[in-house]
């Protein structure tokens, strides 16, 4: 029998630690409210009913929630279990009080046990659609909580359906939500009832080794804090065991006992700063050897429940493996309270809408193409608005937005269902594909390779956000593609006419500067704009003509001095034999091999390296892997070489096509290169992003001219808008 008085000040403690400043007198006026609506109810151990909602108020007290979610927690059995009404609440508190405390009564009565393990995920999607508030799904978690630890007081049956219910949606809720610790709570007294057995087995096998576990975990944890302490790093470092439904679910994956299994042990570091989090790290590395594999960084990649901090496993030195998490304080406090803990940084920033949102907008990184403001509404209502559930033929369940039509439920499926739709059948029957779905309704969609896309209409038609992003984005990447097309064309018209060459623009030096000077991230994004008319192609060539004359006539002076250097004398020359074609200087007889990465042909400036073993490998001159010849320890292995007098041995060589992609185009490069006798030895294609390929073609040549000579040939083909050589 627990009292009033115990329950009544344990609160208000809670109150006063978590919100500081609050208006006890209106919480006075809930409790006497509640109590009086109450006073003929008891709870099943005898004690007065008002000790659970003083107890449901604390949890939600020390989650951190406002003033409006402690008073919601206080009056929440009041409407479904006395007389009082939502106007009478409305009145005497607020209306937003009154709404939190009709949304846990919602939740109260819907019924949410389930047999089907299919149907869960489902119930738990409805639980949320059902509270357009998310505090009162936090008020209803606080609730089962309570509930949950006082549950030796129900009947057997009711125990076993509550355990299972828990198991099934609030613990996995409290997941979702970030809140670990009421997870671990949740899940760890509902084992207790569903496999009593097997919960005594692993409690009383703790508390028979807790000696040498705490012993263990001392020496562990004064291991870390005393190097972390004598390092500078301020840090709380505590050993634990980790909660009894995680060493069950190990058990039973692992198929192992209590004895046979290790890794129970988890250590937590918790300091002031994230670059103190990777510095921890490395002391952790280096005073026990970690386990390959383990390591995880949830800080530069949070899950999607806000959780971050780094995670590995290390071996101690009795060799036990243990996982230890290092984070900062914030961190700890959002893995504690998850969603719940972003009240508090409201309520410390006043009305701080920029922290508030910080979570959303984490989210968001991972949604790039999409608006942050589409974005947002789409949280809003496909998160809170009723839903309706829809199948596949095959059975797949498809929630939806109320009032959804066919067109949602085919980008639901997958956007390229949606941009092929051409009909749609309900429940086997044809119909309109704006029609409204019901709850329940079989839908299949008919599409059709020659659809031409979304049609405009059905931005007005569909009711889910993520079938209208997806039909603004088929818009927006339409327009692109045309655009980008008409405006390389133009664009490469008007360097044509003024005499420059467009495979300036793909040089890896010269290109992304022209870039910057256009103030532009990728070519694709120039030729857009001017496709879209918002740049001429005068004007953008205009821009940068100065800058392109400059770096051609440094290119050829670079060129023409590179050449200079290996220039050999001939004096030299008649002494010498060419093997392989190649003349090396002041080597008689060598190995020659013509390096791979650069595939040089005569009429190539070229330069020799000594390696180690294998001969002499030619690379060209302007090969990205002869640039570093000056380097100390590398200068005295380059030598000059030269091409030996004519001697018609054919060469291996690669170009690399620039390409816009089309159908037919492979073939064209084929039969160019058949029609002039290349002998070619192998083709490759590859697609880039924005409608974009690169061929890279080997073939023989005999030199350079005919090398020309094929490049023309090729840059003729429609739709080939440059040549390189290949370089690797
Ligand atoms: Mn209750």
């Amino acid at each position: 029998m627990e009292s009033f008085s115990e329950h009544y000040s344990s609160m208000c403690q809670a109150v006063n630690k978590h919100l500081p400043g609050a208006d006890i007198t209106t919480i006075d006026r809930a409790v006497e409210y509640a109590r009086e609506k109450h006073k003929d109810q008891k709870r099943k151990d005898g004690s007065p009913y008002i000790i659970h909602p003083l107890a449901v108020a604390e949890i939600v007290a020390e989650m951190g929630l406002d003033i409006d979610a402690i008073l919601g927690a206080l009056l929440h059995d009041c409407i479904e279990d006395t007389d009082a009404s939502f106007d009478e609440i409305a009145r005497l508190f607020s209306p937003s009080v009154a709404e939190l405390v009709e949304g846990v009564t919602k939740l109260t009565r819907a019924n949410f046990s389930s047999t089907e393990e299919a149907q869960m995920e489902n119930l738990r999607k409805m639980f949320m659609a059902m509270s357009k508030d998310i505090r009162v799904v936090l008020i209803k978690i606080a609730d089962r909580l309570h509930n949950m630890r006082t549950m030796q007081y129900q009947t057997p049956e009711k125990q076993i359906l509550k355990c299972r219910e828990t198991m099934d949606i609030y613990a996995p809720l409290a997941h979702r939500l970030g809140m670990q610790k009421m997870k671990w709570e949740l899940e760890d007294i509902a084992l207790r009832y569903l496999d009593p057995t097997c919960y005594q087995d692993i409690t009383s096998y703790l508390s028979a080794h807790k000696e040498k576990d705490e012993a263990f975990m001392r020496t562990i944890q004064d291991k870390i804090s005393d190097r972390l302490t004598a390092t500078g790093i301020a840090n709380t470092a505590y050993g634990r065991i980790k909660h009894v439904y995680s060493i069950y679910r190990k058990m039973n994956a692992q198929g192992k006992t209590m004895d046979e299994l290790y890794d129970i042990y988890a250590f937590r570091v918790i300091v002031d700063t994230i670059p103190d989090c990777y510095n921890v790290l490395g002391h952790i590395h280096d005073l026990f050897n970690p386990v390959p594999g383990r390591f995880k960084d949830y800080i530069s990649t949070p899950k999607p429940n806000m959780y971050q901090s780094l995670h590995t496993t290390v071996i101690g030195s009795q060799g036990i493996p243990f996982e230890v998490q290092i984070r900062t304080w914030d961190m700890h406090e959002t893995a504690e309270y998850g969603i719940a803990a972003h009240w508090k940084y409201k309520q410390g920033m006043g009305d701080g809408e920029e922290k508030d949102f910080e979570w959303v907008r984490r989210l968001l990184e991972s949604q790039q193409d999409t608006d942050a403001e589409d974005y947002l509404n789409s949280m809003k209502i496909d998160m809170f608005d009723d839903e309706v559930f829809t199948f596949t033929p095959k059975g797949k369940i498809v929630p939806l937005p109320a009032g959804s039509t066919p067109i949602d439920f085919a980008y639901a499926i997958h956007s390229g269902v949606g941009n092929s739709l051409v009909g749609a059948k309900v429940n086997g029957r044809i119909c309109n594909i704006d029609a409204t779905l019901q709850n329940g309704d079989i839908v299949e969609i008919i599409t059709s390779k020659a659809a031409k896309g979304p049609s405009r209409d059905w931005l007005g038609i569909c009711k889910s956000n993520q079938a209208r992003t997806k039909i603004k984005q088929w818009f927006k990447r339409e327009r692109r593609e045309e655009n980008i097309t008409h405006g390389r064309a133009s664009f490469e018209g008007e360097m044509k006419r003024v005499g420059l060459p467009l495979a300036i623009t793909v040089d890896p030096e010269v290109g992304p500067q022209l870039l910057k000077k256009l103030a532009f991230d990728s070519w694709d994004d120039m030729y857009a704009a001017i496709g879209y008319g918002g740049l001429t192609a005068v004007k953008a060539v205009g821009r940068i003509r100065d800058d392109i004359n400059r770096a051609l006539k440094l290119q050829n002076s670079e060129k023409q001095a590179a050449l200079q250097a290996v220039k050999p004398d001939t004096a030299a020359k008649s002494n010498r034999h060419g093997v392989n074609g190649v003349v090396v200087e002041d080597i008689d007889s060598c190995m020659i091999k013509f390096a791979k990465c650069c595939t040089p042909v005569p009429g190539d400036g070229i330069i020799g390296f000594i390696t180690k073993g294998f001969g002499v490998s030619v690379h060209r001159i302007d090969c990205p892997n002869a640039q570093n010849r000056d380097e100390p320890h590398q200068a005295a292995r380059w030598v000059r070489v030269q091409w030996a007098e004519a001697d018609d041995q054919p060469f291996d060589t690669t170009l690399e096509l620039d390409c816009i992609t089309r159908d037919g185009l492979l073939l064209d490069i084929v039969t160019t290169m058949t029609t002039a006798r290349v002998r070619m030895h192998e083709i490759n294609g590859k697609d880039l992003p924005g409608g974009r390929s690169v061929f890279t073609v080997r073939f023989e040549v005999k030199n350079v001219a005919e090398l020309d000579a094929i490049r023309n040939k090729l840059l003729n083909i429609r739709d080939v808008t440059g040549t390189r050589r290949g370089q690797n």
